[in-house]
C-alpha cells in the first residue's frame, strides 16, 4: 500500500492564549488533526507550526509532504513571503493543499487563487447544515446527503473566490446565510481543497464527519505527479522544411 505523507500546519497561537481552545485542543489543532489522520492505515501525518524555524516547512519537510493541510487565523501576516513562495511552487509541482476554515485569508490561498477570499462572518454558536452536493466525489465518500454541526461560526456569501472546479458542500446556517463550504481547484499539477468548518472554540476537528472528509480529502489531493516547472527551448521532432526562414 502506498503511504500518503501529510503535513498538518498550524499557526498554533489561540491554543496558547485562550483557555476554551486549550481545553478542546490541549496539544493544538494540528496534533488533533494529525492524530485523526494517522488512524488511517494509508496516511502518515506529521505537523509543523509557525514558530518553528522556517515555520516548520523546511525543504526536507516539504520533500516529505504529499499533502499539506493549513490552519491559520490570527497570524497570517507573520507567515514569511519566502515560505509562501516555496509552498506555492510545491503546489504547482503537484503537492496537494487542504486549506481549513479561517485560512481562507491565508497568504498561500490568496496567492494561489488570486482573489481577496473575503466573506461574511458571525460568531453566534449557531447550527450549520452542510449539504453534500457531490455524492460521487472521493471527498464525500461515506458522507450522507447532509451532516450538521450543532455550534459553528457562520461564514456567508459572497465568498470572493474564483469559480471552483467543483463545489462539494454548501452550508446553510441557522441565521439564514449560505456558503460554498467545500471547494476544489487545480493549480499547476496540484489539487487544492478549501473546507470551511474549523472555528477554534468549537470541537469541530473531533467531529466524525469532519474527520472523514479530511481523510478523504488527503487521499484525493495526493500528487498524481510531482514535476518541477521548466521552460525549455526544444528541437523539432520532425524535420522542418529547409525553405523556412
Ligand atoms: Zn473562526
Amino acid at each position: 500500500m502506498d503511504i500518503i505523507k501529510a503535513t498538518v500546519w498550524n499557526e498554533f497561537r489561540h491554543e496558547k492564549i485562550n483557555n476554551r481552545v486549550k481545553e478542546i485542543y490541549p496539544d493544538g489543532i494540528h496534533i488533533a488533526i494529525a492524530n485523526s489522520l494517522n488512524a488511517a492505515d494509508d496516511i502518515q501525518a506529521n505537523t509543523a507550526t509557525l514558530d518553528e524555524p522556517q515555520h516548520g516547512l523546511t525543504d526536507d519537510m516539504l520533500d516529505n509532504t504529499d499533502v499539506l493541510l493549513w490552519w491559520g487565523h490570527m497570524a497570517h501576516h507573520e507567515v514569511s513571503d519566502e515560505i509562501v513562495e516555496k509552498v506555492k511552487k510545491r503546489v504547482l509541482e503537484g503537492m496537494g493543499l487542504i486549506v481549513l476554515h479561517s485560512a481562507h485569508f491565508s497568504k498561500i490561498l490568496k496567492t494561489l487563487l488570486g482573489t481577496n477570499c473575503s466573506l461574511k462572518w458571525r460568531e453566534a454558536a449557531e447550527k450549520e447544515r452542510l449539504w453534500n452536493i457531490e455524492p460521487a466525489h472521493p471527498i464525500t465518500k461515506g458522507i450522507g446527503e447532509f451532516f450538521e454541526l450543532p455550534q459553528t461560526e457562520m461564514y456567508g456569501e459572497r465568498f470572493d473566490i474564483p469559480n471552483p472546479d467543483k463545489v462539494i458542500f454548501i452550508s446553510w446556517f441557522q441565521g439564514g446565510e449560505v456558503f460554498r463550504s467545500g471547494c476544489t481547484w487545480q493549480r499547476g499539477h496540484g489539487k487544492i481543497f478549501y473546507f470551511r468548518p474549523g472555528h477554534e472554540t468549537y470541537p469541530i476537528f473531533h467531529d466524525e464527519n469532519i474527520i472523514k472528509v479530511l481523510t478523504n480529502a488527503v487521499r484525493w489531493a495526493k500528487p498524481q505527479i510531482k514535476k518541477p516547472d521548466r521552460c525549455d527551448k526544444v528541437e523539432p521532432l520532425e524535420k522542418l522544411s529547409e525553405n523556412r526562414e
